[in-house]
């Protein structure tokens, strides 16, 4: 064991078992650092840094550095980080696992043996990403839609279950289980973890925090339980699967001092938005954020996770809340084992970390107040998580924005009147179902909607919720009228989604509370609102049918359409092609609203353009609107079945009574119940055929599963640093250009070049699936990046979409950005990116850099990263660079006629130093401008070097 300062230590782990620890006290008391004064997020990880101390990967003055963490000028060290633990969603864990197979073929290949490829910590990877809301509003909708997923899905889930029987540590939990980030909560999370060795040559069991990464930047919803885990990119996670630490720079840490309570009628979701307004004014971009005092000991679990996960969209690493019996209560009221509560309190203990801090007891770099009391009742949007907006504010603020120009954020309509409504048929005897997967306008794709309708599939039965369980739904009435008026504003997709929302009890019972009270007053959802629930896990589920809610929701639509990610990342399927072809041909702002935690622009669905985040309760309050532009405060939801107006303050339902379901409905029995045996819970699952063998047999035929290039030509030479000369711009772009921008993990496009391609293989568009579904396979990804239908490439202005101009002289050939980049390929043109302030924003997505990479870019330079996207174009081998302040492509009046050549790099190179970019204009006049080359860190040299990641790592595996 390592224990070079002498720190291992006994303490008793519940009911008289033994164990052993490193212990922080012990480290203090040897005069290294004040770390009773650390925040609790930055002893996790110095307990990590000490107990891997081994004077190579972790060393001493590793330990050092960070036991002497300066609150207010944090040392701007590298630290290597080893987790305990990395979770993965189908999304990003099929290309990861694509890529240990491709890594394994190339060992092989090489002589060596495949299996020094193999995770060195426990993986889980839940398959949560790829269900979509193709049926909804009927008792079928669970059946049909995981009916679809398996379809559509097949070939990866082949491919995933080689995957779970090649690599030993690797746990797979298949689709219809839940979300991974609620799975992770109610279920992986342990708190602290355990492993046995030899101490003194007796066999000991040592205790250890559970720590992870995961890869999805939503990872941060367990800091809501006290446990230290953010969101890497697959690249990263890849190599802490390898066994390399995470590395990352000594953050500073914001303290957010809580104090008072909610008040009535104020939400766990209210007080994110609120917060992620705040912190995002505050700029904690890379910083830890961790929550104390009276007011966060107030908040349950479930509260705090909440406000962990939408970490992204204020901007910080980690939204921390430390160990204190709140946690341990959660744990208990989970179903998790009295030994794990009992080992989790007492090392939390022993460690003097339990136990929510009060004021003054630790050192922050900054202090911020919050008062709970003072939040509101809020949506957030129409394009941004920050932008909040007070309820009954919202009418006004969506008048403003449809009549402000499109350059200062608005919709650009004039003199909008906004009860002017279009007449929708929808086919009265149409189930509320869209029927087929859509990407372009139906008038595009030439299909007749009346042919469309006519496939539909009827629905009369009842739901099957989960296996074996019958609904007691009493609703038969899902075939809604047959006519929609919709008009800008208009709510169109309704959708109670996310693990941001539903795994917090209190959220999902009050928005059934308010259906009931809305179903007894006899309101109905409007037709034409596409209206979909789907939950982070079956315990949802069950405890919504044990309190007799589910009812009242699936009369007004919100029928169960599956346990995964859904809306929230863009599956919300399609909607009745007779609304799509109404909002192309009137050019309609209609809008979405979600209890999700992103609304970028075309994320949500790509006909909606306004897209609101908010409570699962409101989420059904505006689907029985059917408007956003109303102010719920004094209008009313509609009218009830006397004629009576009703309010939104007639159906909220009261804090007490939202407690007395949850009373009522929650026990450790029901998380025992739906947490074992996931494969026997899933027949579907279990019909899938798999291959067998350490190598994975590559099938040219397969779509979404092909050999990834990065290991072609691989030798163990590593390459040289060196300038970078007369590269073309393939893109110039503004501001906040997003991952889902560079690599959509939506619809694809037909006529866009990932479209063209599937075609060409025979592949109809109904059957395209999304871009998210196909990272398994390289040669749809790379024709997808930068292919967002919303991107705006300032070097065509005036256009959306992939495109650019190619110049091989003179005034520039518009095309795709695919086809230009491999044009550029054939003449060996280096390419560059040009963007504004943060580039790489939203999701961590590995191919948002593998396919930058794959399309020939050397260098991006913007006017600043997001962490992530940062560290992944590194593990690519793609060179940023930043601008220097107020200096962007608009400063320098770039129109991407240009050659750029990086001037200064050099195998000597040391992170954050200064190059020069050279600029040629059509004139051949020179500029330069000096640049910041935004590899952080050493190690990130040695990976730019390699080529990215992952070359480095199978050099290091392979030289062993
Ligand atoms: S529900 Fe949304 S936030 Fe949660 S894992 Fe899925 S996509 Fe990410």
């Amino acid at each position: 064991m390592n224990d070079e300062f002498k720190t291992l230590k006994k303490f008793d782990a519940g009911e008289g078992r033994e164990g052993f620890f490193y212990s922080l006290p012990a480290l203090e008391e040897q005069g290294i650092g004040k770390i009773s004064r650390l925040p609790v997020s930055i002893r996790i990880v110095l307990e990590s840094v000490l107990r891997n101390c081994d004077g190579q990967k972790v060393r001493r003055k590793d330990v050092e550095a960070l036991a002497n963490w300066d609150a207010k000028s944090p040392a701007n060290e590298e630290i290597p980080f080893i987790v305990a633990r990395i979770v993965l969603q189908d999304f990003t864990g099929v290309p990861l696992v694509v890529d240990l197979a491709a890594m394994r073929s190339a060992v092989k290949a090489l002589g060596g043996d495949p299996k020094i490829i193999e995770p060195l910590v426990p993986v889980d990877l839940v398959v949560d990403h790829s269900v979509q809301v193709d049926f909804f509003g009927s008792p079928r909708a669970l059946e049909l839609n995981l009916d679809m997923e398996f379809k559509r899905n097949r070939e990866r889930y082949q491919f995933l279950k080689w995957g779970q029987q090649a690599f030993k540590t690797f746990q797979l939990i298949p689709p219809g289980i839940g979300i991974v980030h609620q799975v992770n909560l109610e279920y992986l999370a342990k708190g602290v973890l355990s492993a046995q060795s030899t101490i003194n040559n007796q066999p000991s069991t040592i205790y250890l925090p559970d720590t992870l990464v995961g890869t999805d930047s939503h990872t941060t919803m367990i800091n809501g339980l006290g446990v230290v885990g953010w969101g890497v990119g697959g690249i990263e996670a890849e190599a802490g699967m390898l066994g390399q630490p995470v590395y990352f720079l000594t953050p500073e840490v914001v303290g957010v001092h809580m104090t008072g309570q909610l008040r009535e009628g104020v939400t766990a979701t209210d007080l994110v938005l609120h917060i992620t307004e705040l912190l995002r004014a505050q700029r904690v971009v890379g910083k830890f954020v961790e929550f104390y005092g009276e007011g966060a000991a107030s908040l349950p679990v479930p509260d705090r996770a909440t406000i962990g996960n939408m970490s992204p969209e204020y901007g910080a690493t980690m939204g921390y809340f430390p160990i204190d019996q709140e946690s341990v209560a959660y744990l208990e009221a989970t179903g998790r084992t009295e030994e794990q509560c009992l080992a989790f309190e007492n090392y939390f203990r022993a460690q003097k970390m339990f136990g929510m801090p009060l004021r003054g007891e630790i050192d922050y770099s900054v202090n911020i107040d919050l008062n709970l009391a003072e939040v509101q009742p809020s949506v957030a949007g129409p394009k941004r998580p920050q932008d909040r907006i007070n309820l009954p504010d919202l009418e006004k603020t969506f008048r403003q924005l449809l009549e402000k120009p499109v350059r200062d954020g608005g919709y650009g309509k004039q003199s909008v009147d906004l009860r002017e409504k279009h007449l929708v048929e929808l086919n009265g005897s149409a189930p509320r179902n869209g029927g087929m997967a859509s990407t372009d306008t139906k008038e595009d794709q030439g299909i007749n909607p009346g042919d469309e309708l006519n496939k539909i599939e009827m629905v009369a039965n009842r739901p099957t919720p989960d296996p074996g369980k019958e609904i007691e739904s009493e609703s038969t009435d899902v075939f809604l009228p047959g006519r929609a008026h919709i008009g800008h504003g208009s709510v169109l997709i309704a959708a109670i989604t996310s693990c941001t929302n539903t795994s917090n009890p209190s959220v999902m019972i009050a928005a059934g509370l308010l259906a009931k009270k809305a179903v007894e007053r006899g309101l109905r959802v409007e037709p034409g609102v596409k209206t979909s629930l789907a939950p982070g896990s079956r315990v949802v589920s069950d405890y919504l049918h044990k309190t007799g809610l589910q009812k009242y929701l699936d009369q007004l639509g919100f029928n169960l359409v599956g346990y995964g990610c859904t809306t929230c990342i863009g599956n919300s399927g399609p909607l009745h092609p007779n609304i799509e072809k109404a909002i192309h041909k009137y050019d309609l702002v209609a809008a979405s609203v979600l209890s999700g935690n992103r609304n970028f622009e075309a994320r949500v669905h790509q006909h909606i353009k306004a897209n609101f985040l908010m409570s699962p309760p409101l989420v059904v309050a505006f689907a029985l609107a059917g408007r956003v532009h109303i102010n719920l405060a004094r209008e009313p939801l509609g009218k009830d079945r006397n004629g009576e107006k009703v309010f939104l303050r007639d159906l909220w339902p009261s804090l007490s009574e939202i407690r007395d379901a949850m009373q009522t409905a929650l026990t450790p029995e029901t998380f025992h119940k739906f947490y074992r045996d996931f494969a026997d819970q899933n027949p579907k699952w279990n019909d899938i055929p798999s291959s067998t063998g350490d190598i994975y047999q590559w099938d040219e035929k397969s779509d979404y599963i092909h050999e990834p290039p990065f290991f072609k030509k691989f030798s163990m030479e590593s390459g040289h640093i060196k300038e970078i000369r007369r590269a073309r711009a393939l893109g110039i772009f503004g501001d906040t250009v997003t991952t889902d921008h560079i690599s959509p993990a939506g619809a694809i496009k037909e006529s866009s070049p990932a479209g063209r391609y599937l075609k060409s293989r025979g592949i109809q568009p109904r059957d395209f699936n999304s871009y998210g579904s196909r990272r398994g396979n390289d040669l749809v990804m790379t024709r997808g990046t930068f292919a967002n239908v919303r991107i705006k490439n300032l070097m065509v202005p005036g256009t959306e979409g992939g495109v650019t101009k190619y110049f091989a002289n003179g005034e520039g050939e518009e095309m795709s950005i695919f086809d230009a980049a491999m044009k550029y390929a054939e003449t060996n043109t280096p390419l560059v990116i040009l963007a504004g302030h943060e580039y790489g924003t939203g999701s961590s997505r590995d191919w948002a850099a593998k396919g930058t990479r794959l399309l020939g870019v050397k260098a991006v330079v913007a006017a600043s990263f997001e962490r992530i996207h940062r560290s992944n174009l590194v593990g690519m081998g793609v060179l940023p660079l930043q601008f220097p302040d107020g200096t962007n492509s608009q400063s320098l009046g770039l129109d991407g006629s240009e050659f750029f050549s990086i001037v200064g790099l050099s195998e000597t190179i040391k992170p954050g130093q200064t190059v020069t970019l050279e600029i040629e204009g059509k004139d051949r006049q020179k500029r330069s401008v000096s640049v910041k080359v935004r590899i952080d860190t050493p190690i990130e040299i040695d990976y730019y070097r390699h080529g990215g990641i992952l070359p480095f790592v199978l050099r290091q595996l392979l030289s062993r």
